[in-house]
């Protein structure tokens, strides 16, 4: 993939207190600047005060979740134009323990990214198999089916705004690493099909991250895949020397 830039994006689900987060980014603040893209995905209620103490240019606070609604009487729920209001860049958007715990469907996904979208905020789209589907072979059909479903409202001018991530399930907080082999063959599957729902070029400006058992052991091989632009990566999310080995990869790979 020529123009690949290789993103580094950190999931932090529901860990941290306040001040363990306000830690993590004050230690962060300390080490080195880095040109690469950095991305940490925080819980909601600390968003703000992180984007405030942060000082590296190139690390945006994201969200985990957003609303499929615009406004009005939704109890506990953030949208897209509040996240928006923040000049927040980013948020992640059908990660899979929200599609399992959380029951959200392929269509309440897509509203999500609509909104999003509408906000100029761009979604970190998540997509994957479970065991039991790449088991019985169904691996494509639902990353067809999730991707055309989830997208379903983005029209091809705004589709340099998503970002995509393969999460395959069964590697997601296990251990269990796809191998470079397995991810690149997927994300080279999600790029032919971004090809044929939208066109090549336009396919071509999409990044690819790479989740699931992602860590500073094994993101150099999978980063270095032609089809794979980087990572999500939830448990070596958390301790900032582990987050800033795999930035430090990002950076040897986009040569500086
Ligand atoms: C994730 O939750 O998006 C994730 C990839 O988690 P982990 O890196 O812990 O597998």
């Amino acid at each position: 993939m020529k123009n690949k830039k290789i993103i580094v994006a950190g999931n932090w689900k529901m860990n941290k207190t306040y001040l363990e987060a306000k830690e993590f980014i004050a230690k962060l603040n300390q080490l080195p600047d880095y040109t690469s893209q950095v991305i940490i995905a925080a819980p909601s209620l600390y968003v703000d005060t992180l984007f405030i103490n942060n000082q590296k240019e190139n690390l945006a606070l994201a969200l985990q979740n957003c609303s499929a609604y615009e406004s009005g009487a939704f109890t506990g729920e953030i949208s897209a134009r509040m996240i928006a209001s923040l000049q927040l860049k980013y948020c992640i958007v059908g990660h899979s323990e929200r599609r399992s715990y959380f029951e959200e469907t392929d269509e309440i996904i897509s509203d999500k990214i609509a909104q999003l979208i509408h906000y100029n905020v761009q979604p970190i789209f998540c997509i994957g198999e479970t065991l039991q589907e790449r088991k019985v072979n169904e691996t494509f059909n639902v990353i067809r089916k999730q991707l055309v479903r989830g997208l379903e409202k983005v029209p091809v001018e705004k589709i340099g705004n998503i970002v995509l991530a393969y999460e395959p399930v069964w590697a997601i907080g296990t251990g269990i690493t796809a191998t470079k082999e397995q991810a690149e063959e997927v994300h080279k599957f999600i790029f032919q099909l971004l090809s044929e729902i939208y066109n090549p070029e336009a396919a071509a400006r999409i990044p690819i991250l790479y989740g699931g058992s992602c860590n500073e052991k094994n993101a150099e091989e999978l980063f270095y895949q032609p089809h794979i632009w980087g990572g999500l990566i939830g448990g070596a999310s958390l301790d900032v020397n582990s987050f800033y080995k795999i930035i430090q990869i990002a950076e040897k790979i986009n040569g500086k």
